[in-house]
């Protein structure tokens, strides 16, 4: 909305653009195809994309494809899937940062020229030893000084594989002792004997994150470059990289707080443990916060923009709580969803002075506060369901549904009034016996009576059986992983799913398209699963509950 201020990126661009330091913008969004994209990364995309469209700018959208050993194809085309569901668009701008290879080799032959990168042989913990701790400098190498032939001669027969894995490193020429520990001689380039998902084997060594990113940014292009607080100490080595190198330009990174959300696990590691053990049924579990796992639980893309809206940027790391995911779906789908009737635990009802045969059409509107969205018909006959909930035989005063004696009104139906009911041995009811009232067609009281409750219900004879499931959130903690000797699992919610194999719907539903999302009044917003549903047969997914509920 406009009411919000600009935001510190916002703010900087604005200024670049004024000043003319810019004259466009061009952001990115790099993800590694190591998994799908979950709601932290619908922020990243909402604020790189956004500013491209906010400014005429361009955002690409860059694979970060340098660690074969994670990555796969797979990966790729889900992440390219839910950008363009979110309602973004990288046109031509698409970049894998493993087309970069023989570029990022070529720089690295310039840093070793420049004596700024040395072949190391120390092993990997050895590394860590030597590189110290914040309140100790770092040991140089004993191969930190080695010339730039003999470096050029081992790079060279690093690449050709000649060597083992862990055996040889290529690290930047820096500082041992800068409280930086970044910047004590970091690793640039590794062997990995690993076939990559795009260049197959033409390559055994692999460059490292901080090495690639940045000069991936500056072949580019990229004017601002955006990204998660824990890269604020990468920075100074972003930038020493970029400026020790002759790079066609040098992109301004920008760190911002990323999204942290009550009672889920964000890391993809994590989510990728569910999947693998079996915790939930895939990446597009309805439980999960993976995009396609909003997707198909029927989260729309407005929702997610909105909520990523909603949430601002910040340069401090914060929490936000889940409500305000589930209040932006709500909202939209407030808007949005026809409203259907659908009965989750049916008991039956048999109004004994209706005609037997007789079936009626009741128009039910689709939508109260919106006229444009219509109306449907829906059939009424003698017998029909109703929620088991909504009967009570010994019903409190503040009871304003079913009860011995009690009046209720039928959601676009008549009043009835209940009579008897017929148990089974066990005691539990089996058919509540009612009279109507011929008057109330519609629902409406001629003389003016008033009758507090009004329940939903369908037509016994007409109801499509259904399955729903009932989904909750995935953890039970506020914060899964808040204690590191506790597992994140041990807090999963044993009630994330509830399947109700005979809940009785409307028939208008029987064709509903999968991917739909409809309210079932007083019930919340449900959504036919993509997956499961088949012909006339949908399977519906809560997406969530309602906020209130009409006349309960
Ligand atoms: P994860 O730790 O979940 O694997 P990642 O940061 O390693 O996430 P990438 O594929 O590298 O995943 O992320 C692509 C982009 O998305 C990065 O620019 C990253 O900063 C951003 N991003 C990832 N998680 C979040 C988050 N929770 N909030 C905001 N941005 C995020
Ligand atoms: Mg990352
Ligand atoms: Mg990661």
């Amino acid at each position: 909305t406009a009411s919000r201020p600009i935001d510190f990126i916002r703010q900087i661009i604005a200024d670049d653009l004024r000043t003319g330091k810019h004259r466009t913008t061009v952001t990115r969004f790099p993800p590694e195809p190591n998994g799908f994209l979950h709601i932290g990364h619908a922020k990243s995309i909402c604020l790189n994309f956004g500013i491209a469209l906010e400014n005429n700018g361009v955002c690409h959208l860059r694979f970060d494809d340098t660690n074969p050993s994670k990555e796969e194809v797979a990966y790729v085309e889900s992440i390219m899937r839910d950008v363009r569901w979110l309602g973004f668009d990288w046109h031509d701008k698409l970049f894998y940062a493993s087309d970069y290879f023989p570029a990022l080799h070529d720089y690295a032959l310039q840093l070793i020229r420049l004596g700024k990168a040395y072949v190391c042989e120390l092993s990997a913990e050895a590394i860590r030893e030597y590189r110290g701790t914040l309140t100790e400098p770092g040991r140089e190498s004993p191969w930190r000084n080695r010339s730039v032939e003999e470096n050029l001669h081992l790079f060279e027969r690093m690449k050709t594989g000649e060597f083992e894995e862990g055996s040889h490193v290529l690290r930047a020429k820096i500082d041992m002792a800068s409280p930086n520990l970044n910047l004590r001689d970091p690793v640039i380039y590794r062997i990995l004997k690993v076939p990559h998902h795009r260049t197959g084997d033409t390559w055994c060594i692999y460059p490292m994150y901080d090495y690639t990113h940045c000069l991936s940014d500056a072949i580019e292009g990229i004017t601002h470059s955006l990204c998660t607080l824990e890269f604020e100490d990468h920075r100074p080595l972003y930038d020493w990289v970029l400026d020790t190198l002759q790079t066609p330009c040098h992109p301004q990174q920008i760190e911002f707080a990323r999204l942290n959300l009550t009672f889920t696990v964000m890391s993809k590691r994590k989510l990728l443990q569910l999947v693998k053990e079996g915790y939930v049924d895939g990446w597009d579990d309805p439980r999960m916060l993976t995009i396609s796992g909003l997707r198909r639980r029927g989260y729309t893309p407005a929702a997610i923009r909105n909520f990523c809206h909603e949430i601002g940027l910040g340069k401090r790391e914060s929490w936000i709580d889940m409500t305000v995911l589930e209040n932006a779906v709500r909202d939209d789908l407030n808007a949005t969803a026809p409203r259907v009737m659908c009965v989750l635990d049916p008991v039956k009802v048999v109004i004994d002075n209706y005609p037997e045969e007789q079936v009626e059409e009741m128009e039910a509107v689709n939508h109260p506060q919106d006229p444009a969205m219509g109306s449907r018909m829906l059939p009424f006959s003698r017998e029909l369901h109703i929620e088991r909930a909504d009967f009570m035989e010994n019903p409190p005063a503040k009871f304003h549904r079913l009860g011995p004696g009690r009046e209720v009104r039928l959601r676009y139906g008549y009043l009835i009034t209940c009579t008897s009911v017929v148990k089974d041995e066990d005691g539990t009811i089996r058919e509540i016996h009612c009279t109507y009232d011929p008057a109330t067609r519609g629902g409406s009281t001629p003389d003016g009576r008033k009758v507090k409750g009004t329940i939903h219900w369908v037509s016994a004879r007409h109801a499509l059986p259904c399955q729903v499931r009932l989904y909750d959130r995935l953890f039970v903690a506020e914060n899964p992983e808040a204690d590191k000797d506790i597992n994140f699992k041990q807090h999963l919610n044993p009630h994330s799913r509830i399947c109700i194999e005979a809940a009785m719907a409307e028939p208008s539903l029987t064709d509903l398209a999968a991917g739909t999302q409809v309210q079932f009044e007083r019930q919340g917003y449900f959504c036919a699963d993509t997956v499961d549903s088949q012909p006339g047969k949908p399977v519906f997914n809560r997406i969530v509950t309602l906020r209130d509920t009409w006349a309960k």
